[in-house]
């Protein structure tokens, strides 16, 4: 390098890297040949005794490498002759803390070479939480065979590793043996701490999918450094050796030594021109110093420069405190800038998102996701064949899932292949083995990409697996069998009341007309006079016969009446208790009938659940390790905590291994089994299968997501699908196609079976007793003809066929409407009137008598009365003979 007024010119020497016996004999020879500076040596172990030289002859002393602090060591004892250009371990620390901070990782394993790799990485051990998951530190061990320790790390299910290893073949061998064991999937995340990293051989890398983030002093698009490439090249042609430098190539020794002796040079010729700058040759041994020493040091100090490593600040121990770091990341094209570090702005990212979300479209392109799913109807199930074609692969499923995620494979342009969970469950953690099962432990095992089914997004799951945005919302719902409709019943009229009522009402109905009869033929207001008009009759009479009796209470409890009423004040009390009681009684009967002949009965009512919660009798359960058998585990709700306490102390178990045993356990519960369970698969069962019913509304809100392993890369972008699918209405024509087709109708709103019209199977009963009331009132019909029969044989001296004959030709002609009574003449014929007579002339009606005069002339007169034998017109006559005689007399 050729500088104005004077030249540099390099004494090099080597050194053994951990003698420093040796090291201090080559800096005192050094400095016996009378040198400007001391640059390096390039280890913690020998640069304390070159910086310790230096002091004494106050030479200065620039260091580039990593240096362990002095333990005790305070400002004060801090050489001013060393300066040192490698980053500050503190300030360095710290950024790796930033990065990890910005990165929310919060569980990692740091794999580490030697005890200086703690004291580097002291931030980052500081800002762990100890109420997360716990930080493992991993000594690398002296190799090659890094293998046993990678398997031990993918055993405990770590994806986040640091690794602070300096030597870069080692950090080659260990990432290609953590390819071999599959930890370099696109889930597993590395930040290699050497500053160094982004001179590995990428080519190499490029084919692992993990994410791998280092951090570089060098930013190889710098002007700076695309200079002193361009003099190192001319530097080389010199020695006629052509060689092309990649600026990516640059090591940070190498980069940092470029730095220091730039800015030393630039010290030595800013201070030359003020005052000439002589070399001296100085004896270590002898107490001698060089006088320019201090000068050029506490220059070098103060200054600041900007070198290919970024601008060059000293603080006042000679440490580099200020610089820039850019965060890097392994791409195809190799190592590629995705943001900065400084110690006042902290992480910076300059990748946009956009590009962030480019770089993941690309990596989709070629990649074969492994789905993993359960069998559960519509969301996955085995495809039928009809023809005896045998499926193979994702040809062998059909369902929600399926479709769902070939419509995002449509979008995003990956392949996929499904496979089905061994264990078929959702996934719960277990805390006493601290294992994850179902679909969470296989993505948590790495043997999947992605999980679908009915999969509930819930907070627990959350800290193990991600998830996407979600492709369907509901909510715990309560699945149950319908009433049983109870066989249609003749005499179903006779329901509202119940058999005691009846027979009570039976009892009543006698008693009361007992009582009539008794308490009427004590009242003397009921004795009344035969003849009304007659004001002093010689005897009186009382209506209120059993007959009577029976007849009023029967007529009110009908809600008929009665043409006949008692009189006396203790018989009216009687009637109207009994109207009041028949009042009653009538309303009751009435308004209970309509619901009993409409409504279908129900065994227990269920409405809701905290109907479900108040009752012991119906049993209920949820779908084991379920999140709605959570959702009542963990509830706050008192309902709930009931409701929870039931199910886990029922014998048998109320729990079940999937929703198909849940709604097969409530088909053959004869309503004793209600089931917890999710509203959608809710709503897919209870169109196929009509017995089946959701029982109130939903318990609570959450969403089905896809899940994927923590901080996959896809995340994002298949969250985006999903958003995409859920605009274009997508989403809504799958649940469409995969839930309908059921053949249960809903029942119409507003319409319920309480308003459903009657059959005759619910009213027929009535019919029946209005068949047999009517065919009992002919028997005594026919009873009472046939008596009078007999009757009017004895009294006209006939013979029994004759008079029926005659009796029956009468009746059945329907244009006779007046018949004659014989029972008159037996009257007359007996003078001895029976008190039974008198009662039956009385109850016959006074109205009568005049009436049946004139009609009885008319009618005997009547030319019409044809098919008559002589035998019974002449009984006619004789009986219209009698009237006349009678009238005539009266
Ligand atoms: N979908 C639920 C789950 O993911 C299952 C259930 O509890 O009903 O756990």
């Amino acid at each position: 390098m050729y500088e104005s007024g004077f030249e540099l010119e390099p004494l090099i020497r080597y050194a053994s890297s951990y003698d420093s016996f040796k090291t201090e004999r080559i800096v005192c020879e050094l400095i016996n040949e009378g040198v400007a500076a001391i640059f390096g040596p390039g280890t913690t172990e020998t640069s304390g005794i070159a910086s310790s030289v230096c002091n004494t002859v106050e030479v200065p002393h620039i260091i580039t490498h990593w240096e362990r602090e002095k333990v005790g060591m305070t400002n004060e004892d801090s050489s001013p002759f060393t300066l040192n250009l490698y980053p500050d371990t503190n300030v360095l620390s710290r950024a790796y803390a930033d990065l990890l901070i910005d990165y929310t990782w919060k569980s990692y394993t740091i794999i580490y070479e030697d005890d200086d790799s703690l004291i580097r990485l002291k931030d980052i051990l500081q800002i762990h939480d100890p109420q997360s998951s716990p930080v493992t530190v991993r000594q690398l061990g002296d190799g090659p065979d890094y293998r046993p320790l990678l398997k031990q790390i993918q055993t405990s299910g770590e994806s986040h590793i640091i690794l602070d290893v300096s030597n870069l073949d080692k950090i080659i061998t260990l990432l290609r043996q953590a390819s071999e064991v599959k930890m370099m999937e696109e889930y597993q995340s590395y930040i290699i701490t050497s500053l160094d990293t982004h001179t590995l051989d990428f080519e190499e890398l490029k084919f692992m999918r993990a994410n791998i983030t280092a951090m570089r002093l060098i930013d190889p698009s710098s002007f700076d450094l695309m200079n002193a490439i361009h003099d190192w090249e001319l530097g080389e042609r010199q020695f006629q050796r052509m060689y092309r430098i990649a600026a990516e190539s640059v090591k940070t020794e190498t980069a940092l030594y470029h730095d220091a002796v730039r800015l030393f040079a630039a010290a030595v010729r800013e201070l030359d021109a003020t005052e000439e700058i002589e070399t001296e040759k100085i004896d270590c041994k002898q107490p001698q110093q060089w006088e320019h020493g201090k000068r050029i040091a506490e220059y070098m100090r103060l200054r600041t420069d900007n070198g290919i490593t970024g601008r060059i600040v000293f603080n006042d121990d000679g440490k580099r405190s200020h610089f820039q770091l850019e965060i890097t990341e392994l791409s195809k094209e190799g190592f590629k800038k995705i943001g900065t570090w400084d110690p006042e702005h902290h992480v910076n990212y300059t990748r946009t998102l956009g590009e962030a979300y480019e770089q993941v479209i690309e990596a989709l392109q070629n990649k074969t996701f492994i789905v993993v799913s359960r069998i559960a109807a519509p969301f996955l199930d085995y495809r039928k064949s009809e023809d005896g074609e045998v499926f193979e692969g994702n040809q062998r499923l059909q369902g929600y899932s399926l479709d769902l995620i070939d419509a995002i494979s449509k979008i995003l342009h990956f392949n996929y292949r499904f496979e089905i969970v061994p264990d078929g469950k959702y996934g719960s953690y277990n805390k006493v083995t601290k294992q994850w099962d179902g679909l969470v432990r296989h993505l948590l095992d790495r043997k999947a990409d992605l999980a679908i089914c009915d999969l509930t997004i819930t907070y627990e799951r959350r800290t193990a697996v991600d998830f996407t945005m979600p492709f369907m919302t509901l909510g715990i719902s309560i699945l149950f069998l319908k009433p049983v409709k109870q066989d249609p019943n003749l005499f179903s009229f006779l329901s509202p009341l119940s058999v005691d009522v009846w027979v009570f009402m039976l009892a009543a109905y006698l008693g009361v007309s007992i009582l009539l009869f008794v308490l009427s033929r004590m009242a003397p207001d009921d004795w009344e006079s035969s003849h009304p008009c007659n004001q002093e009759p010689e005897e009186l009479e009382n209506i209120w016969n059993m007959h009577n009796c029976i007849w009023l209470t029967m007529g009110s409890i009908m809600g008929q009446g009665c043409d006949i009423l008692p009189k006396a004040i203790s018989t009216r009390i009687v009637a109207c208790m009994w109207w009041f009681f028949a009042l009653i009684m009538l309303a009751s009967y009435t308004a209970n009938l309509a619901a009993f002949l409409t409504m279908e009965r129900m065994d227990a009512t269920i409405n809701s659940a905290e109907d479900l919660a108040k009752q012991s009798k119906i049993k209920y359960g949820a779908v084991k390790g379920g999140s709605t058998m959570k959702f009542f585990q963990e509830s706050n709700f008192s309902t709930y905590q009931r409701m929870w306490a039931a199910m886990e102390s029922s014998r048998p178990t109320v729990f079940v291994n999937n929703n198909d045993e849940g709604r097969d356990r409530v088909l053959k519960g004869k309503r004793q089994y209600a089931y917890l369970m999710e509203s959608t698969m809710l709503e897919y069962f209870t169109e196929r299968y009509c017995d089946l019913v959701q029982i109130g509304g939903l318990l609570d809100s959450k969403s089905y997501g896809i899940a994927l392993p923590l901080n996959s890369p896809y995340r994002t972008a298949i969250s985006g699908a999903v958003l995409k699918l859920q605009e274009d209405g997508k989403l809504s024509a799958l649940k469409e196609k995969w839930w309908k087709g059921g053949m249960c109708k809903k029942p119409e709103s507003g319409g319920s079976d309480d308003a459903a019209e009657l059959g005759i199977d619910a009213v027929g009963g009535v019919f029946v007793v209005l068949g047999f009331g009517c065919l009992f009132a002919l028997i005594v019909a026919i009873l009472e003809f046939l008596w009078n029969v007999k009757k009017v044989a004895v009294e006209q001296k006939l013979t029994p066929w004759e008079a029926l004959r005659s009796e029956l030709l009468f009746a059945v002609n329907i244009w006779i409407i007046t018949k004659p009574v014989c029972n008159r003449l037996s009257e007359s014929e007996s003078p001895k009137s029976t008190p039974r007579s008198q009662k039956s002339s009385r109850y016959g009606s006074e109205a009568q008598s005049s009436k049946e005069k004139s009609v009885h002339s008319v009618n005997l007169n009547n030319e019409k009365v044809n098919g008559f034998t002589s035998r019974s017109l002449s009984h006619l006559n004789r009986i219209g003979n009698f009237f006349t005689r009678k009238n005539n007399s009266d």
